[in-house]
């Protein structure tokens, strides 16, 4: 069953369209990755979807209905976003940040009940933060605060998520535990995911731009071959089926895309 459906987006910034008739799907319970270098229009499609940005022109489904006619808070009921830039302009207790998550289930003015600081406690406590709930999120580091930003969108409970490079400050055993752990909740995701061997490991189908437009689709295992990975992105790999993961893992092989000459002529001055 089609959970968001995605049809012939376009928008651009200025003259150039950004994203050009993109068209995806996401079905009840995948983990769907978006890739593609970087400017390819990743975040565009996601901002139009999150509705930071409103789609010149295609329509965009969720649960069969037309995600545009919803409210805001409608919207932030269903959808779950984290997206790239988040820099709040004042400064939150680590705790007060996460609360926020709980705002569209309530009214304007309602207290947190002990149940939102229930799950606010247990957001926190999931990933790693427990201890720093009274710290001011301004002086967190990039991954600290990456990871409170993870907590707010769990504490929202909702049951489809729109994640814009959700690992993208942290270090490799944070990468792995935020997306097992978004795994385990069993909800339904779209995620931008610029590391190809994080979305091979993750994701049930992958969506690959290139340009603004949508050029491939598929499992990891038909989308990310040698030969799609070099026309997308111009570098030379390898890739096998991992034993142990039984999942597609990708070697770079860097200097084989490169001219030699470039490579032994550079020096410092
Ligand atoms: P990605 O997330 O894949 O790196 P983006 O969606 O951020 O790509 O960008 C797609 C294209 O739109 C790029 O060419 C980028 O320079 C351009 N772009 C992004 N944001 C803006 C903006 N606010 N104003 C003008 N152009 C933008
Ligand atoms: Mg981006």
């Amino acid at each position: 069953m089609i959970r968001l459906n995605v049809d012939k987006l376009t928008f651009s910034y200025g003259d150039a369209d950004a994203i050009s008739e993109v068209t995806l799907d996401v079905e009840r319970g995948e983990f769907v990755g978006l890739i593609g270098p970087n400017g390819s229009g990743k975040s565009t499609v996601l901002k139009n979807l999150y509705r930071a940005l409103t789609p010149d022109a295609g329509g965009v489904t969720l649960d069969g209905g037309d995600l545009f006619r919803l409210s805001h808070k409608q919207s932030a009921l269903k959808l779950g976003v984290v997206g790239q830039e988040n820099d709040v302009p004042f400064d939150f207790l680590v705790e007060e940040i996460v609360a926020m998550g709980r705002s569209p289930h309530k009214k304007l003015f309602d207290m947190d009940t002990a149940w939102d600081k229930q799950i606010v406690h247990h957001a926190l406590e999931h990933l790693g933060m427990a201890g720093m709930a009274k710290r001011s999120y301004l002086n967190l580091s990039g991954g600290e605060k990456q990871r409170v930003l993870i907590a707010r969108v769990i504490a929202q409970e909702t049951d489809f998520l729109l994640l814009d490079e959700p690992t993208n400050h942290l270090d490799i055993s944070y990468q792995l535990q935020i997306l097992d752990f978004v795994k385990r909740l069993r909800v339904t995701v779209l995620s931008a995911i610029h590391d190809l061997n994080m979305a091979a490991l993750y994701c049930d189908r992958l969506f690959v731009l290139k340009a603004g437009k949508i050029v491939l689709s598929g499992t990891p295992e038909e989308v990310l071959t040698p030969e799609n990975i070099h026309s997308v992105y111009g570098v030379q790999c390898d890739t096998m089926l991992h034993p142990k993961t039984g999942k597609l893992t990708i070697t770079y092989l860097p200097g084989i895309n490169e001219p030699e000459a470039l490579i032994t002529d550079f020096k410092y001055q």
